[in-house]
């Protein structure tokens, strides 16, 4: 039985790719931080195989013993202030976490380091934002990275950090460059899901507006459950490597905000939205799109889910659990 250890598991993504190699025939391990971490008992529940490891990607040491324990095949790097709006205003926490945690990870993977037969895998979790200020459209692997962000600037260093223990230990370590993907687990503070609750709290009449910030950036949306999938396809290449995972469409918020509405049954968003510069990023990213052909090439992997699809499950979601919520308040 091959071992996985997830680090940032009780996110959106790993939640997802929890439940996917356990059904691949995985023993799966998620790093939990903190003391009496609230989501703990969540994911426990959701996914009874899972086994939950402490450590924090702050404390070198936890990272050892946790690799030290868990013995894994492979470890999966999730782990991250991943909110880009939250990375200005704590830029250091940023650095430390989303940067800094990946060499922490790696050198965990680098000191215990497997067997000889079975050295130790590795996935970063690399981002768009990366690209921030396109160079040039649509984005690949040689695309060169203009972050407009602490967080961007923080996944930068952790590119090139997996990029170099790749190159200088050997170590198969792969990085995944993913464009913005979402669903139902996503958090209520990213733009997508906070337009899927909204308006199906507006459709339920438990709400009267969405307060946003810009609506013309443009990104390209896929489905979370889709994307962990060419994580765990990176892993089981010969060699590692970079890769875009992407739809190659991209849609500004306007778009989002048509598809969430017109689902609910609304035609004309104006009077629902309202603008607030409070919610405007200090340096934004106006237009990703990536082109995931060497992805789709090397690895075999295609996105299933098309963007109206990935609103409709979301908003459908929504309206589920908010009107059981309003059924049920305690
Ligand atoms: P997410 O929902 O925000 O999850 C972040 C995870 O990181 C949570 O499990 C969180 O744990 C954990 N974490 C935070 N600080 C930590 C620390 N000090 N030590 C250990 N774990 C810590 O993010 P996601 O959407 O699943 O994304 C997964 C990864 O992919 C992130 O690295 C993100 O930056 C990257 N990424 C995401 C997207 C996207 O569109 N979703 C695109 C490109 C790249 P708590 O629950 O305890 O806070």
């Amino acid at each position: 039985m091959k071992r996985a250890l997830i680090t940032g598991v009780t996110g959106q993504d790993g939640r997802h790719l929890a439940e996917f190699l356990t059904t691949q025939g995985y023993q799966v391990f998620g790093l939990i931080r903190g003391q009496n971490n609230p989501k703990s008992a969540m994911v426990a529940a959701e996914n009874p195989a899972l086994e939950l490891v402490d450590g924090d990607l702050r404390d070198l040491s936890s990272l050892i013993g946790i690799v030290e324990q868990v013995q894994p095949d492979e470890v999966y790097n999730l782990g991250a202030i991943s909110f880009v709006q939250l990375s200005f205003k704590q830029a250091e926490l940023t650095a430390e976490i989303t940067g800094l945690g990946v060499l922490r990870m790696l050198e965990a993977v680098r000191i215990v380091g497997g067997t000889q037969n079975n050295p130790i895998r590795f996935y970063q979790a690399s981002s768009s934002e990366m690209f921030g200020k396109v160079r040039e459209t649509p984005q690949t692997e040689q695309t060169p990275f203009h972050p407009r962000s602490p967080y961007g600037v923080a996944k930068v260093f952790g590119h090139y950090t997996t990029l170099n223990y790749r190159e200088a230990y050997g170590i198969h370590a792969s990085s995944g460059i993913l464009f913005n993907h979402e669903g139902p687990r996503r958090g209520l503070e990213f733009v997508t899901r906070k337009v899927t609750n909204s308006v199906a709290r507006i459709k339920l009449g438990l709400q009267n507006n969405i307060t946003l910030g810009d609506l013309d950036p443009k990104r390209d949306w896929g489905y979370a459950g889709d994307y962990v999938k060419a994580m765990w396809m990176m892993l089981q290449q010969d060699e590692p490597d970079d890769y875009v995972i992407s739809t190659g469409e991209t849609h500004s918020i306007r778009e989002l905000l048509d598809v969430a509405f017109r689902l609910a049954g609304y035609d004309d968003w104006t009077r629902f939205v309202k603008q607030d510069p409070r919610f405007y990023r200090p340096s934004e990213v106006n237009l990703l799109i990536g082109d995931a052909t060497k992805a789709r090439e090397k690895l075999g992997w295609v996105p299933k889910v098309s963007f109206e699809e990935l609103v409709a499950m979301m908003y459908e979601n929504d309206l589920k659990e908010e009107s059981e919520r309003a059924r049920h308040p305690h």
